[in-house]
């Protein structure tokens, strides 16, 4: 168990765990895209370990850029997606691959479908590393993901709460039964 500021987490995916979920991913984008030199585009801050691992198992010309987007305060969405660093330039005619470390509510993903529809890229896919499936309300489908996970709030590999636990090689999950353990 560990300790974020005021809230408890639990150990729930592996280093091993997350390196498979990160190759599925890889190499299913290697199978569609070995000879269109993909514009993999990172969603900061989340993704970073992801897109860093998910690079070195991908084998084929490709280049990499980022945008910044933020909408969690906490554990919530506060449904406000703010658009902190730009789509890249000179996409044109190019075929776009968004690398997310995680899609919730799907609202983040609306906002970069929206980005990226005042570009002329030829092509505009979506890789995340965790898909809260049960959570997902958005319109577009999710073209690749390596794992689905339950609607409970985790944290590490890039991921945080109140930006501390990012740099953690293991995912934790929310632990919300501490206070009763506590108690009992
Ligand atoms: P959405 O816009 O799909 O609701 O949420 C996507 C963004 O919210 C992600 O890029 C991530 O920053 C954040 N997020 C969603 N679920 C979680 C979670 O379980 N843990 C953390 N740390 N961030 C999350």
């Amino acid at each position: 168990m560990i300790k974020l500021h005021d809230k408890y987490f639990k150990p729930f995916l592996s280093e091993d765990e997350i390196r498979i979920a990160v190759k599925r991913v890889a190499d299913a984008v290697a199978a569609d895209y070995k000879d269109k030199t993909p514009i993999f585009v990172g969603v900061l801050n989340g993704a970073f370990m992801f897109v860093s691992d998910f690079l070195k198992q991908y084998p084929y010309p490709c280049e990499v850029s980022f945008v910044k987007l933020g909408s969690y305060k906490g554990l919530t969405s506060t449904g406000i997606v703010e658009t902190l660093l730009e789509a890249p330039e000179n996409i044109e005619g190019r075929t776009v691959i968004i690398l997310e470390d995680i899609i919730d509510t799907g609202r983040t993903l609306q906002e970069l479908v929206h980005m990226f529809s005042h570009t002329n890229a030829k092509e505009f896919k979506i890789a995340s590393l965790f898909y809260k499936s049960e959570v997902y309300n958005g319109e577009y489908a999710i073209d690749y993901f390596g794992m689905e996970i339950p609607d409970k709030f985790i944290v590490g590999y890039g991921l945080d709460y109140k930006e501390q636990g990012r740099n953690l090689k293991e995912v934790y999950q929310l632990n919300q039964n501490h206070m009763i353990n506590l108690v009992l």
